[in-house]
């Protein structure tokens, strides 16, 4: 499913957070969203998701305007797992993965087993099956966030919102869910820092205090110019023959195992 982000502009208390930022992702597109602390990123995701509105501008999902879908509708189009998500402490682990199936369960459709199968198939890809029975707030920063994962994986929508996904992961984890982006036939768009990852996506855009500065092709947008204006930091003479050949190697393990 596509998403189209035309023109959103922001401000809190008066301060400019976001301005003007456009952005089109075609279906089943990865799109990889890098920038300094403070750029925007998280906001432009909470403003994708529906969470917060912009004071200008629209997001189209589909063919609908975001702001006309209703709540349950949208849920079952777009999972979202923001920066700091949480989870009610005293829940164990299937039971959260399971709140992803909620915008599809009603009095009419209660939980079957066609939903305990996709809660499992879920567990599974996170490699998170054998914890089903733990409590979410005994697990380590890198299992919570993996469980974050499977719950909007659970949901089974078109569209997957992930503000820095592999943050506490460890590197094989890491590897794990941006392999999992690749195979998606679904849309992603992610917050990263790692340049890598980035460059594994359809497309990158790049912010910069609110600002789309770069929206392309990772070998367009990832090159020294953009990044040391964008990160203020000296960019190796080899910088692009090094990004061509990550040291992590993507799209090698096939599962979160
Ligand atoms: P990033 O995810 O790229 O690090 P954010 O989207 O979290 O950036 O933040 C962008 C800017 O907006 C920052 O300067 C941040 O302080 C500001 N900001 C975000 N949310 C709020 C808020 N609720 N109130 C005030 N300022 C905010
Ligand atoms: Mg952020």
């Amino acid at each position: 499913m596509r998403i189209l982000v035309e023109d959103i502009s922001l401000s809190i208390q008066g301060k400019p957070i976001l301005q003007d930022v456009s952005l089109d992702i075609a279906s089943g597109q990865s799109l990889a969203l890098i920038g300094p602390n403070g750029s925007g990123k998280s906001t432009l995701l909470r403003v994708m998701a529906g969470h917060i509105c912009a004071d200008q501008g629209q997001v189209t999902i589909g063919k609908d305007r975001l702001c006309d879908l209703s709540p349950r509708n949208l849920a079952q189009r777009l999972g979202f797992v923001s920066q700091e998500a949480g989870t009610t402490d005293a829940i164990a682990v299937e039971d959260a993965v399971k709140l992803g199936r909620t915008p599809w369960l009603s009095l009419l459709s209660p939980f079957r087993g066609e939903d305990s199968r996709i809660v499992e198939t879920a567990m599974s890809e996170m490699a998170i099956s054998a914890y089903g029975k733990k409590q979410f707030n005994t697990l380590s920063g890198g299992e919570k966030q993996r469980v974050h994962i499977a719950r909007v994986l659970a949901q089974t929508p078109q569209i997957f919102l992930l503000d820095e996904p592999t943050n506490h992961l460890d590197i094989r984890h890491q590897i794990a869910i941006i392999d999992w982006v690749i195979r998606q036939k679904s849309t992603v768009a992610m917050a990263v820092h790692d340049l890598n990852h980035a460059f594994a996506c359809d497309r990158v855009a790049v912010l910069h205090g609110g600002k789309l500065v770069a929206f392309g092709e990772p070998s367009e947008v990832l090159v020294p110019d953009v990044i040391e204006t964008v990160f203020q930091v000296a960019v190796h003479p080899n910088f692009a023959a090094q990004l061509n050949r990550p040291v992590l190697a993507f799209s090698k393990s096939a599962a979160a195992q």
